[in-house]
């Protein structure tokens, strides 16, 4: 196999069992019937707050809900810049919304993980048989999703390999009494993934500025470190094991139209997600419909491709019903290295699609 740049969205998450943005709203808000657990007083947090902002009345049908990109960015446009959003809400407690909704988003999307791994539905089989097929030494991963559902899945199909998030994002467990402890990888063959907006499984710490990565299927630990004790009753308080005073927390580019990308756990991982597209034979894009939002990840990817002596070879593995227009935003971007049929696929990953994008 040439080596391969492999660039995945949320339709290739889709496949491990998880919603596509616009299902998101609905089973965030699917929590509002849970009896218990800290999954219903988050939704109830975010209800009053969509009531007070959006006068919506309370548990109104999730389709009468703002776009969850209206949400993060009224939040992000003024509790960054030091203001409120209508009195109740000052600066804190729009990062507090923020966080809750971030912490009710891993919950859910960990939910929807286990309940597909555990019925194996038939796009689950075939994102297995995609995976099992990789040649992961070849293979460069480049993922905007900030789930952990590939990372997942890469792991189980190929055990004697451990996971690389690039130089500086450094692997750690959870320790004893709020301790993480820094592991060694098991492996030395790495499986290379950069992540453009951050990870559910990355912590951060705000003094040494280390980003600390933790298994994938553990994001429910991560997602109660988001959200503090006195808010919701499930924290569990991790330290940086550099600064034992500084609490870690978390960093992710969300729905937001203004990305926060200029953070410095982030720059990494676009410096390295450039290396792979510079040295990559083949870029080979899966689940992925170029959304006007991630212009910037748009700009590098014409960036490299005409800084090229030979340009990249295209290959798109599109699916669903809207695989018109996710056509037309490739057409627009890379003109005749794309072709319907040739080089774009509509029928999602199939077993020639398979044997296509891994061999
Ligand atoms: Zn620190």
């Amino acid at each position: 196999m040439e080596k391969t740049a492999y660039i995945v969205g949320a339709g290739l998450s889709h496949y491990a069992g998880l919603p596509l943005q616009s299902e998101f709203t609905r089973q965030i808000l699917a929590a509002r019937g849970y009896r218990r657990g800290p999954s219903r007083k988050m939704v109830k947090l975010l209800d009053d707050f969509v009531h007070d902002v959006f006068h919506l009345r309370k548990a109104a049908d999730p389709s009468q809900w703002p776009d969850l990109e209206d949400i993060f960015t009224f939040i992000d446009l003024s509790a960054n810049t030091g203001h409120h959003l209508g009195p109740k809400y000052d600066p804190k407690q729009l990062r507090r919304i923020r966080r809750v909704l971030i912490a009710r988003t891993i919950r859910m999307l960990h939910q929807r993980f286990e309940k597909a791994r555990k019925k194996e539905t038939s796009q689950w089989k075939e994102l297995l048989r995609f995976v099992h097929k990789l040649d992961v030494g070849q293979a460069r991963f480049i993922s905007v999703n900030w789930d952990t559902s590939l990372e997942a899945v890469l792991t189980h199909c190929h055990p004697n390999a451990s996971l690389s998030y690039g130089a500086g994002i450094r692997p750690a467990s959870f320790g004893d009494h709020g301790k993480i402890r820094i592991v060694k990888p098991a492996y030395r063959q790495k499986i290379k993934v950069s992540k453009m907006h951050g990870s559910v499984n990355w912590l951060y710490c705000d003094s040494c500025r280390d980003v600390f990565w933790f298994p994938p299927e553990e994001t429910l630990k991560v997602a109660s470190q988001i959200v503090r004790k006195e808010e919701i009753g499930s924290a569990t308080g991790l330290h940086c094991c550099n600064c034992n005073m500084v609490e870690l927390s978390t960093r992710m580019a969300t729905f937001s139209f203004r990305k926060a990308l200029d953070f410095p756990m982030f720059r990494q991982s676009w410096m390295t997600a450039e290396q792979k597209l510079r040295s990559c034979g083949r870029w080979v894009f899966i689940g992925y419909s170029l959304p006007a939002a991630d212009y910037e990840f748009k700009h590098l990817l014409k960036r490299v491709e005409l800084a090229r002596t030979t340009p990249p070879r295209i290959l798109v593995v599109s699916g669903g019903t809207d695989s018109e227009r996710t056509l037309r935003n490739y057409s627009g971007l890379f003109g005749r290295l794309v072709a319907d049929g040739d080089t774009f696929f509509r029928e999602g990953l199939t077993n020639k699609t398979i044997d296509l994008i891994t061999t």
